[in-house]
């Protein structure tokens, strides 16, 4: 009996549970859908790099031999939906079963399960924990630290290992990271590659299908197979990675590439596998290539928060993308979408995040995020929007960042405080602040930096949540010194602020 061996977009690997479970006879069914293409308004780079990435990795099934089934978005018989596509392929092939790794967002996994068709859905097991790991190491602490999660992968994986000890003495470098941004870059940013007739065809139909006021559809230039995401890997090991630790959170104007690796889009869709790229890392550092402050600082944030952050969305549930705890309900502000704002470094990452599909973690957390929830935004809101603009995004990955990390919208589940922050912050790890119609030093007047007066207004709105946090107990000191006409002031300059975005004033 045939049976439907379903590959999803972002599941581009040999080694998916669902292909190692390929017999002769078997059908791939791949299918590039409006129903997925169109959920969010997706930027459309991430919709070229994930057709054109399925494109070339249904050629190389094609070449082993396997049978592909594969369905185009401007297909006429296209069904619309995965579950609609399985249901034709069955029909066309007889097929009365299909196996399936479990995709990555509880609304795909229920369409599975709800489709007429059985649906076998195997592990995705391109993680270095699986789930049932993660909820034994999580069940019964009071607080779920990444820190401790990570010294565990540490073991697991053997990675930045001396027998049982961290490699250096150390388990976390960080004390050695995060300076300003430099003077100089002395690498420029990931290796680009020219469209092929593939990408050059996705461009034409994404152009057509998807137009777009706000996105860049100029300059493709991401990996859109395994080979050329290895080589992208390679260039930044071989020329980034030793200052990855140094730069990690520096933003500079015009600079929209520092000293990160740019590979999250190939990871998340299966070009490379995490381990491989940890192993590349710790090769550099032992080949004496790179500092063990860079390579521990890029491997934490692989074996430790990626999958820290895959484990928190599969642990929360369904419900986790509707969570409010602070009952933020502000609309998210047209200048999310535009980037016409005067304040310099939002417009800086939402310009740079329309034109390229990406920025990097601290523009995403202390400058829009940040903002977001300064400004009191409603997170469902602040959570399509980063799963619409970055070509990395999906919501296992995106919804525990957003939600969780960055706007608290899940109380406390993936950050023990929020991470909030006045412009100081901004001014210390970037040179926006320098050219910006607003003055960072400012705390109050028309001149004073938004972030001054919305950093205030958001502890003393959120005081009975946040005043009895031993790590906050400081900040409210501070606020609680200031003389009381000065809260006055600076509480009524925020809310005139508030006020003036929402009417869709330049703000
Ligand atoms: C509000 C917010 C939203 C985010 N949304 C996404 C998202 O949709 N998809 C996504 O892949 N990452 C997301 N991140 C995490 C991080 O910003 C990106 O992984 C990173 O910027 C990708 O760029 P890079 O490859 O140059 O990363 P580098 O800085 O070079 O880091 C290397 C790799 O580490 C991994 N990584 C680092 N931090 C995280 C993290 N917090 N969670 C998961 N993986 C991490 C990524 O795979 C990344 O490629 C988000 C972070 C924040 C604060
Ligand atoms: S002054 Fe404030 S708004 Fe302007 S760039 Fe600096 S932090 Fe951003």
């Amino acid at each position: 009996m045939t049976r439907l061996i379903l590959v999803l977009g972002d599941q581009l690997t040999r080694d998916v549970a669902a292909l190692r479970d390929y017999r002769p006879g078997d059908v791939v069914v791949m299918a590039e859908v409006m129903a997925e293409a169109s959920y969010v308004p997706h930027h459309p780079k991430k919709i070229a790099f994930l057709f054109s990435a399925m494109r070339h990795f249904a050629d190389q099934l094609r070449a082993e031999g396997i049978r592909v089934a594969y369905t185009l978005l401007d297909d006429p018989e296209n069904a619309g939906s995965i579950a609609g596509e399985l249901l034709r392929r069955a029909a066309a092939h007889g097929a009365s079963e299909a196996i399936a790794t479990r995709p990555g967002e509880w609304r795909l996994i229920d369409a599975l399960e709800d489709c007429p068709l059985p649906v076998r859905q195997l592990p995705d097991d391109r993680f270095i924990c699986p789930q049932a790991d993660f909820d034994a190491w999580a069940e019964g602490r009071r607080e779920l630290r990444m820190e401790w999660f990570y010294r565990d992968m540490r073991r697991r994986t053997g990675l930045l290992m001396d027998g049982d000890k961290p490699a250096g003495g150390r388990w976390n470098y960080d004390h050695d990271n995060r300076k300003p941004p430099p003077d100089a870059l002395t690498f420029d940013g990931p290796l680009r590659f020219a469209p092929d007739d593939t990408t050059a065809e996705v461009l034409a139909l994404v152009r057509d299908r998807f137009p777009s006021n706000y996105y860049s559809h100029d300059g493709f230039w991401f990996a859109v197979t395994r080979e050329q995401a290895l080589a992208a890997l390679e260039h930044f090991i071989s020329h980034g990675l030793e200052r990855f630790g140094d730069y990690q959170d520096a933003m500079m104007t015009d600079r929209m590439f520092l000293y990160h690796a740019l590979i999250s889009p190939y990871l998340n869709a299966g070009l490379l596998g995490p381990l491989e790229v940890c192993r590349a890392a710790e090769a550099a550092w032992q080949g004496g290539r790179a500092q063990i402050n860079a390579v521990e600082g890029f491997i934490r944030q692989i074996i430790g928060w990626r999958e820290y952050i895959r484990g928190i969305y599969f642990r929360e549930g369904p419900d986790y993308t509707a969570r409010n705890a602070l009952r933020h309900d502000r609309a998210l502000p047209e200048f999310y979408w535009s980037g016409e704002t005067e304040m310099h470094c939002v417009k800086q990452c939402i310009d740079q995040t329309m034109s390229e599909a990406y920025a990097h973690h601290i523009q995403r957390l202390m400058v829009t995020g940040n903002f977001a929830l300064l400004a009191g935004i409603d997170p469902h809101q602040v959570h399509e929007w980063y799963l619409a603009v970055y070509a990395d995004a999906y919501e296992w990955v995106e919804a525990p960042n957003v939600i969780g990390m960055s706007q608290f919208a899940d109380g406390g589940v993936v950050g023990s405080k929020p991470y909030v922050s006045s412009g100081n912050y901004i001014h210390r790890m970037s040179d926006y602040c320098g050219h910006c119609r607003y003055a960072v030093k400012q705390k109050t007047g028309p001149d004073a930096c938004p972030f001054n007066l919305l950093y205030w207004h958001f502890l003393d709105r959120h005081r009975d949540r946040f005043a009895s946090n031993p790590r906050m107990g400081n900040i409210y000191r501070t606020w609680d010194r200031m003389d009381a006409e000065r809260r006055a002031t600076v509480l009524a300059e925020a809310d005139a602020f508030l006020g003036r975005m929402d009417s869709g004033g330049r703000v």
